[in-house]
């Protein structure tokens, strides 16, 4: 992740402040590309909204780390998504 690449030097872009939504596996049958840094070959992508902003981010897990409060949720999820036998988890 580079905070000076894509959506990160964009200033209509909130930084901060976004809603997390869950991440999906998208098991190795696609790959997305983080929607903040442009970042390809993404497994695992992790959704975000802000009040702000009318598209949902898919981004990259160290985006998404960096776009809300608390990132310790998005950590876990990643890492019960590499672990399990699961391919989406939604945050309530
Ligand atoms: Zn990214």
């Amino acid at each position: 992740m580079n905070t000076t690449r894509g959506l990160w030097k964009d200033d209509k872009t909130p930084k901060a402040g976004w809603k997390y939504l869950g991440v999906k596996d998208l098991e190795g049958k696609q790959y997305a590309k983080c929607t903040m840094c442009g970042q390809g070959g993404l497994r695992y992508v992790h959704y975000l909204e802000h009040p702000a902003f009318e598209e949902t981010h898919a981004v990259g897990c160290v985006c998404a780390e960096r776009m809300v409060k608390d990132p310790s949720r998005i950590q876990e999820n990643e890492k019960m998504i590499r672990r399990r036998n699961i391919t989406e988890i939604k945050n309530n």
